[in-house]
């Protein structure tokens, strides 16, 4: 793990999260509820920007993957096909002391808060699927169940699917959506939450091809990341022994990324062969029979499932993102941007700034425009007419109070990669200042040559 990892605590990433309006606590004016969180004005242009670069990836830049958008409520059967109703299970055990609740496999090392060691019961299966019901009457056959995955819903859509969208095998279905689960011990911030996002592709392969598509996915998945940003050298795979992997799944790789609080799962990329189609065509008596309009032959289609999560995804972004750092000031203009020292001053002709470094492409806000001073209307009205022309093409800020420094601080914060200003000389020859947030150094351009020079990077 990178030194900045290890020096990133979470306390200090959730503070910036919540000064700048990217995650907050749900029903916080309540005290909370443990394992959900709300996306503020930042954060939900951060996930917008993941789930689009994706659904790019996955689906509109391809013409094998097809999109859906099934619904979070289905038929209670389904779950039983898949498997989620009675193998859906961690094992749990409580303090009988203080009533905490862990994952038998995930035990706490601290010691019980009501004095001594903690007193576990024996370990019980628990479901991590949220019941509800479904319709006035609360009886058995109202029972219903909040997905706890996306992928069932694109199983149960196959044959519709294949009927109109005129794909052969090979081909897939994408889907993203919220899926439930309730985790018995969330933590790590968002990391593990009971609500959270997924994004599922379900690729179908003619049986015995399993292996060499799940070799692209791994690849093509792995490349994925690196274009939002995610460097190769914070990105790991883990690949599961077979005694690891579920009876019906030959192969399972994870991609895994190096968290401040340990490397962990971002992606699960499985060959699940032909079990969840068989066991839907078991148990609603539908066929789930490819016809090869080729070979002539039928079978049910194998599958490789790449299936990740975007609150994970937009974790690992804001943790990479994430620096502090001492810049140069005027005094000693052009010097090298140093990392900053945990609980030290910077030195001499420095400052100190936090910034977050993310890829233009997911960055929240693409651009920010400033005119020097607020009370100077010429300025204001130039200003204004900049900010008008970038808004059209890129998620732009318009910010006019306070000392130009201060406001080129609060975008680095929130990882906006361009600041433009506009001075006195603007008036006179229609030129600006473009600032680079990483290097911050300026140049001077033509309002109309920036829409082209911006486009380079965005
Ligand atoms: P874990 O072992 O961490 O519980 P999993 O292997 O059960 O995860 P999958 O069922 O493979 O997870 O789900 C696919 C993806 O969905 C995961 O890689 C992760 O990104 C996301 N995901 C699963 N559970 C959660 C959760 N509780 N909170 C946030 N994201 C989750």
């Amino acid at each position: 793990m990178s030194e900045k990892k290890a020096d990133l605590t979470m306390e200090a990433l959730a503070s910036l999260c919540k000064r700048r309006g990217f995650i907050f606590q749900s029903s916080e004016i309540y005290g909370g509820i443990n394992g959900f969180w709300d996306y503020g004005p930042l954060g939900v242009e951060l996930k917008r920007n993941i789930k689009n670069a994706w659904w790019r990836a996955m689906v509109q830049d391809r013409e094998d993957i097809v999109g859906l958008d099934s619904s979070i409520i289905m038929h209670p059967r389904v779950w039983e096909a898949s498997g989620h109703a009675s193998g859906f299970t961690d094992p749990m055990v409580d303090c009988k002391k203080c009533k905490g609740r862990w994952r038998a496999d995930q035990l706490p090392e601290t010691k019980c808060p009501q004095g001594g060691p903690h007193e576990f019961t024996e370990a019980r299966m628990f479901n991590l699927m949220f019941e509800t019901n479904v319709g006035p009457v609360k009886d058995a056959s109202a029972l219903a169940y909040l997905r706890p995955e996306t992928a069932q819903g694109i199983f149960v859509q196959f044959g519709n699917i294949l009927a109109i969208a005129r794909q052969k095998v090979p081909f897939g279905i994408a889907q993203i959506g919220k899926a439930f689960r309730n985790e018995i011990n969330p933590r790590n911030y968002t990391f593990r939450s009971r609500e959270f996002e997924q994004m599922e592709l379900e690729f179908f392969v003619k049986p015995g091809t399993d292996a060499q598509w799940h070799e692209y996915w791994v690849a093509e998945r792995m490349k994925w990341y690196t274009t939002i940003g995610l460097p190769a050298e914070h990105l790991h795979q883990y690949v599961y022994k077979k005694e690891e992997l579920a009876h019906y799944a030959s192969a399972c790789v994870d991609v895994m990324y190096d968290f401040p609080f340990g490397t962990q799962e971002l992606e699960g990329i499985a060959a699940r062969g032909d079990f969840d189609l068989r066991r839907h065509q078991e148990f609603s008596g539908k066929s789930m029979d490819y016809f090869d309009p080729e070979t002539k032959e039928k079978f049910v289609p194998h599958v490789v499932e790449p299936s990740a999560g975007v609150d994970r995804i937009a974790l690992a972004l804001l943790c990479e993102a994430y620096r502090e750092e001492w810049v140069p000031t005027e005094e000693v203009a052009g010097a090298q941007v140093l990392p900053a020292e945990p609980g030290k001053q910077p030195p001499q002709g420095f400052e100190a700034r936090t910034v977050m470094r993310f890829a233009p492409s997911v960055a929240p806000v693409k651009v920010a425009v400033f005119p020097l001073l607020k009370n100077k209307p010429e300025l204001v009205e130039k200003g204004r007419k900049v900010f008008d022309l970038l808004r059209k093409r890129w998620p732009a800020f318009w910010d006019a109070t306070g000392a130009i420094g201060r406001r080129y601080r609060r975008q680095d914060e929130i990882g906006t990669p361009y600041g433009i200003t506009i001075d006195f000389q603007t008036l006179e020859d229609d030129t600006v200042t473009l600032r680079d947030r990483d290097t911050m150094q300026q140049i001077r351009l033509k309002i109309g040559e920036l829409a082209a020079k911006l486009e380079e990077t965005l």
